[in-house]
């Protein structure tokens, strides 16, 4: 089966900054068609779980809504999820938007005020320079329209 990764909290794991995931149910769908490959790549860059939120600022740095500098640790993670998808040879993600790791279309916006503003995420930039094709929970259904059509 071809393999995926795939944002860990939307399969249930409870590794979001609040100690919580973000699950859906599609991801059933999706299981029964891929190999998953689960990902938290805050978590791979050390950071732990409960934490403090982050976003990413105008200047493209990460800084943790105590305004802790936490650039390094979503470095750290992006580049250890890009070494996997280099090593499974990877062509596919699903991954949780508006995060700032893995948002694909719109991240918040550096102020902590709720804002969300077109961009994407720490690690979903690199995938997406890698040559992955991305998906979110809500684009979800393309995805498993193809896979359903093409099975
Ligand atoms: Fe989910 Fe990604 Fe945040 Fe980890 S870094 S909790 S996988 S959105």
């Amino acid at each position: 089966m071809e393999k995926i990764l795939v944002s860990a909290c939307l399969l249930g794991e409870n590794c979001k900054y609040n100690g919580k995931n973000n699950y859906i149910e599609k991801i059933e769908i999706i299981k029964k068609h891929f190999d998953i490959i689960p990902i938290c790549p805050e978590s791979l860059g050390g950071l732990s779980i409960p934490r403090d939120p982050s976003e990413i600022n105008k200047n493209g740095l990460v800084y943790s809504r105590k305004g802790k500098d936490v650039t390094k640790n979503f470095v750290l993670g992006k580049n250890r999820v890009i070494n996997i998808a280099k090593y499974f040879k990877i062509k596919k993600a699903i991954l949780k938007e508006r995060s700032p790791s893995c948002g694909v279309n719109s991240v918040y916006d550096g102020t902590f005020s709720g804002v969300t503003i077109k961009g994407s995420g720490i690690t979903a930039t690199s995938l997406k320079e890698l040559g992955l094709t991305l998906y979110t929970e809500e684009t979800l259904d393309s995805l498993i329209n193809e896979i359903t059509t093409n099975n």
